[in-house]
């Protein structure tokens, strides 16, 4: 067990909070707006039973905070994870609506999931919590409402037996057409060709375009990963195919490191059978969990849980950028001394946000019927990312700002002009 995996959830929210109030004071947000967006519109807690394999029944705890839809339909992921909570949920869901609205869609943030530790479950315990949780959010989620997509142990099938579940309790008039209630399905069931790597290839993405910026490109250039799930796997994938080198995991078993470098699928296939635990991989060393932040690296990649990087562990780390894989892996404090250092931290609202924008892709797919390919998803994918990217960049250079204080300007403007063009109801 890492140490790592304490995580103080309460600092969560506040880190939200603290992004948040920096932000509405430099760009003087109007005392109305800041009111509203300082709070989250609703925060749904359901207790629910499942029968247990044995024939016992346990009750599950699920959440889903909706924190603001002034742009569009809630959006953001259900996470299944002993640290979820209500509070998790409100940071989280704060997060999301901050990233669509950068990113420039039309939506707003959610967050939810179920307090568990899933590995303690059957396939067929999880398929039928997943099912009761959607039955008891009821109409809480809705294609042009509320729409989940998949987290930290979810996955593509977890959002199959979600929407097939949605589908099955609504009127059968409107079943064909609600496949768009969760994104990252798989691709056999409305799912988007290249939705799995989105995350990961956003990540890559402006990591590369950061250096490029600098001069300089990705050949030789080291890097390290904390999580080898969805997002650390295709984004060590995309970054060892461009010619980096990945030196270092953790995951929530064990830290490796090979200054040689980790072939990166040769982890993948040890890890994925052995329900996502790269322990025991013997083509690397096994380290103090501990060392891991301080390596020497180019490219620190944090792409497990929340509060990773806190002021106990900031100065250790060498790496002079930071490439945000994870929702909220740096605290205020853990940001201060890493700015002072520094080190450019890639902020998670722009670094991973190739999830949602290739959610996005899914949902118009599934609406307008359509069928599109990866090559022409990837394409997508990338122009929108560089869009975002360059946008960043700009208010970067022209600021004289750090990349977070950036992209967190352009997002809460954004929601601020909608709010000054329609007014409050009634
Ligand atoms: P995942 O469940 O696929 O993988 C999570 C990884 O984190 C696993 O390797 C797990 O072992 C590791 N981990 C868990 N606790 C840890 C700890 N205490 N120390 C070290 N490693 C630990 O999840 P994911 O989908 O890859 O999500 C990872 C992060 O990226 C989350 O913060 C999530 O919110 C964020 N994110 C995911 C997506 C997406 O599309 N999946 C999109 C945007 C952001």
């Amino acid at each position: 067990m890492t140490t790592s995996q304490t995580v103080n959830k309460q600092s969560m929210y506040e880190t939200v909070l603290k992004q948040f109030n920096k932000t509405a004071d430099i760009i003087n947000l109007h005392s109305n707006i800041r009111k509203i967006l300082g709070i989250t519109n609703n925060e749904i807690i359901v207790h629910f039973p499942v029968k247990m394999d044995d024939g016992k029944v346990e009750v599950f705890t699920g959440y889903r905070v909706q924190h603001n839809n002034a742009l569009g339909p809630y959006k953001g992921g259900l996470r299944y994870h002993p640290t979820v909570d209500v509070d998790a949920a409100k940071a989280l869901a704060m997060w999301m609506t901050w990233k669509t609205s950068l990113a420039g869609l039309p939506y707003g943030g959610a967050k939810g999931g179920i307090q568990i530790d899933p590995r303690n479950y059957s396939d067929a315990e999880l398929e039928r919590i997943t099912r009761r949780f959607t039955y008891a959010l009821g109409e809480n989620i809705g294609p042009e409402h509320d729409i989940p997509a998949p987290d930290v142990n979810t996955n593509a099938q977890t959002m199959a037996w979600i929407a097939d579940t949605y589908m099955s309790t609504i009127s059968s008039s409107e079943r064909s057409q609600n496949q768009h209630v969760v994104t990252g399905k798989p691709v056999g069931s409305g799912g988007l060709e290249g939705r799995d790597r989105a995350t990961g290839f956003g990540v890559y993405l402006t990591i590369k375009e950061l250096i490029k910026s600098k001069g300089e490109n990705l050949k030789g250039k080291t890097f390290i990963v904390q999580g080898f799930g969805n997002v650390g796997y295709w984004a060590s994938k995309f970054l060892t195919e461009d010619g980096a080198k990945l030196i270092a995991v953790q995951d929530a078993h064990a830290t490796l490191y090979n200054e040689n470098g980790i072939a990166v699928e040769e982890l993948s296939q040890h890890s994925s059978p052995r329900k996502g635990s790269i322990k025991g991989f013997s083509s690397a060393n096994e380290i103090d969990p501990e060392s891991f932040f301080g390596l020497e690296c180019d490219i620190l990649i944090p792409a497990a849980l929340g509060n990773q990087i806190t002021d106990d562990n900031a100065y250790m780390i060498q790496a002079p950028i930071v490439a945000e894989g994870a929702n909220g892996p740096t605290t205020s404090e853990g940001e201060k001394i890493l700015l002072e250092k520094g080190v450019t931290i890639i902020p998670d609202i722009l670094c991973n946000s190739g999830g949602v924008i290739g959610s996005y892709f899914e949902w118009l797919q599934n609406r307008n019927g359509e069928l599109w390919e990866l090559d022409e998803v990837m394409n997508k994918l990338e122009k929108k990312i560089l869009q975002v990217f360059k946008k960043v960049q700009t208010e970067v250079n022209d600021s004289q700002t750090d990349w977070r204080t950036a992209a967190y300007v352009i997002a809460i403007s954004r929601i601020e002009t909608a709010y000054n063009q329609r007014g409050i109801f009634p």
